[in-house]
């Protein structure tokens, strides 16, 4: 039994009740309709693709300035490539999941973030790699 709140009142009421048991307002028919609305599609990929976002360009852009200021060497980049790739891969799944989110009409806002996320993320990752090649 799942709680959702009534179209009339908008109180909190069992999806089981067949009216509104503060305004009277029948239900079953409606109860369907707003179950539906509730369950907001591509919720799952705006959620995975904001967590992605966030991972990616936290690290992404912490190692790009630490190679700009020399904080690390040249070789340490090197090194650091397969990570880099991963978190490549995290900013392209950001974009990709937010661009799902955005299409199966979630949130604006969130699915536009994961995209905006992705994007700098991938972006950090070509100048850390034209970092380490140049
Ligand atoms: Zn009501």
């Amino acid at each position: 039994m799942a709680l959702l709140n009534c179209p009339e009142c908008g109180k909190e009421i069992s999806d089981q009740a067949l009216s509104c048991p503060h305004c009277g307002y029948p239900l079953q028919q409606d109860s369907m309709v707003v179950v539906v609305k509730k369950k907001s599609p591509g919720r799952g990929f705006g959620i995975a693709g904001l967590v992605l976002g966030i991972l990616g360009v936290v690290y992404s852009w912490v190692f790009l300035l630490s190679a700009i200021t020399g904080n690390i060497q040249k070789e340490m980049v090197y090194f650091n490539i397969p990570p880099l790739l991963m978190i490549a891969i995290f900013g392209i799944l950001a974009l990709v999941f937010g661009i799902i989110a955005r299409k199966q009409g979630h949130k604006a806002t969130k699915s536009s973030a994961a995209i905006t996320m992705g994007i700098i993320t991938i972006a950090a990752c070509l100048a850390i790699l034209l970092i380490a090649i140049l």
